[in-house]
């Protein structure tokens, strides 16, 4: 995968979008563009202030997704920045918070294979035997009958999103190995 595509992965824009605003996936784009880029040009191209996109730079700058050049213009006195983006380090970013949600998740999976939950049909809340049982198995928000859940579709729910979520790793790990 080339680098200007890794922001083409929705895991990717969610990720892009959470650390620096709606904004931050074009920006990356426009980054990715050129050689030479400036908070003017990319100003202009998203119809934003210079100020906002110094915000969004700056955030992504905390996260080191995107780093600068800075040069002196010996005519004007002024610095300019020119500024790039980091794609591994987005992928490498991304993949950290992917193993968390894997542990969390299996860990939940295990969970819920050892025990049986109850819960009404509307689904307000789960509850483990003893504490349903402790509500007379009536559930305590809409005061309707609590039946056991099927814990093999939660358990499928479960598994599945573990499956994409490694396919996701998978593919990201592929990226940092070849960039
Ligand atoms: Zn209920």
């Amino acid at each position: 995968m080339a680098k200007k595509d890794l922001v083409e992965l929705s895991v990717v824009k969610e990720f892009l979008n959470s650390k620096a605003g709606e904004h931050a996936c074009e920006l990356v784009r426009i980054c990715n563009s050129k050689k030479i880029v400036n908070d003017e040009f990319i100003a202009g191209k998203l119809g934003l202030k210079i100020t906002e996109v110094r915000a969004i730079l700056n955030r992504l700058h905390y996260h080191g997704v995107a780093y600068y050049d800075k040069k002196h213009d010996s005519r004007s006195g002024w610095y300019s920045y020119t500024w790039k983006i980091n794609s591994k380090r987005i992928a490498e970013l991304i993949l950290g918070q992917q193993a968390e949600e894997v542990q969390k998740l299996e860990s939940k999976r295990d969970f819920e294979k050892n025990y049986s939950f109850f819960s009404c049909r509307k689904n307000c809340d789960n509850f483990q035997f003893e504490i349903a049982a402790e509500y007379g198995f009536r559930c305590p928000q809409c005061g309707d009958m609590m039946n056991s859940v099927d814990s093999k579709k939660r358990m499928n729910l479960v598994n599945n999103k573990i499956k994409n979520i490694r396919e996701e790793i998978d593919v990201l790990e592929k990226f940092c190995k070849a960039v």
